[in-house]
C-alpha cells in the first residue's frame, strides 16, 4: 500500500506500506523509494512518528541512492555499453537498408535506415546480446557439464527482472542474457550454480559442496555478481 507521511517541515515522503507479522518496525531503503515493514497491530499514528524521528536517515539514504543512480540507456552513437565485462561502445550509423549487427574491437556497429529511433536501435542491440549469449552460455555449459560429469541439459535464455539462472525438474537451465554483460567468471559461476541443482534442488550444504567441486570461488563470485547486477538490468 502506498502512504504519505507529512512531516512539519519539508516535503511529503511517500513510502509503500507492509502490513507483516512481527514485532519490530524494518525500513528498507531502494531505488523505487522507501518500503516500511511494520507490525500488523502499529497504529498509522505511532507509525508516522516513528518515521519522523529517522526522517533525516531516510532522507539522506535516498538521496545516496539517488546519486548513485545508474542514468537509462540512451540508445544511440558513442553510448557505453557492457560486454563480458568491458566497456565497449555502440555505433549506430544511418544506412539505406538494414545492415547486419557487426562487433570487433570494442566497437557494436549498427547501420539502419531508422537510426534515430531509440527502440529500434535497442531491440536490435538486444538481439544481437541474446543470440552471442545462446552461443557463449552453450560452450560453457558444455565445459562445466563435463567436469560434473553430467549430460549437458537443455539451455533457454531468460529475460527475468529478478533472477539470473534457473533449473527445473525437467532438467532445463534458465540463463538471463543480460549476464553476457558481466566478466566471464560470474557467467561461469552462475551456470555452474544451475548445473549443481541437477544434482540437489535447493540451496542445502551439499548443494554447495556440489557448486564448490567445479566452481571453488563460488563465494566471491556471488559477492561480485551482487555488485554488478544494477549495472547488468541496464539493458
Ligand atoms: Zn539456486
Amino acid at each position: 500500500m502506498s502512504h504519505k507521511l507529512t512531516p512539519p517541515a519539508g516535503e511529503a515522503l511517500h513510502y509503500q506500506l507492509e502490513r507483516r507479522q512481527r514485532r519490530t518496525i524494518g525500513l528498507k531503503v531502494t531505488a523505487n523509494g522507501l518500503i516500511v515493514h511494520a507490525p500488523k497491530r502499529i497504529s498509522q499514528s505511532d507509525l508516522d512518528n516513528i518515521l519522523l524521528q529517522k526522517l533525516d536517515w531516510i532522507r539522506k539514504k535516498l538521496d545516496t541512492l539517488s546519486r548513485h543512480q545508474i542514468p537509462p540507456l540512451q540508445w544511440q552513437e558513442g553510448e557505453d555499453l557492457w560486454l563480458h565485462g568491458a566497456s565497449i561502445k555502440l555505433s549506430v550509423q544511418h544506412h539505406v537498408r538494414n545492415k547486419a549487427v557487426s562487433y570487433s574491437q570494442g566497437l557494436l556497429k549498427l547501420a539502419m535506415p531508422n537510426h534515430l529511433d531509440a527502440s529500434a536501435v535497442s531491440r536490435k542491440v538486444m538481439q544481437w546480446y541474446k543470440k552471442e549469449a545462446l552461443a557463449d552460455f552453450t560452450r560453457r555449459l558444455e565445459i562445466f557439464s563435463a567436469k560434473l560429469g553430467v549430460a549437458t541439459p537443455t539451455l533457454f535464455l531468460s529475460n527475468a527482472r529478478t533472477r539470473w539462472g534457473s533449473c527445473n525438474s525437467k532438467k532445463e537451465i534458465r540463463i538471463n542474457w543480460r549476464l553476457l554483460q558481466a566478466p566471464p567468471h560470474i557467467i561461469n559461476y552462475v551456470i555452474c550454480h544451475e548445473l549443481a541443482h541437477l544434482k540437489q534442488m535447493n540451496h542445502t550444504a551439499k548443494f554447495w559442496a556440489v557448486v564448490a567441486s567445479i566452481y571453488p570461488e563460488y563465494k566471491q563470485a556471488e559477492k561480485a555478481l551482487k555488485a554488478w547486477s544494477p549495472k547488468l538490468h541496464m539493458m
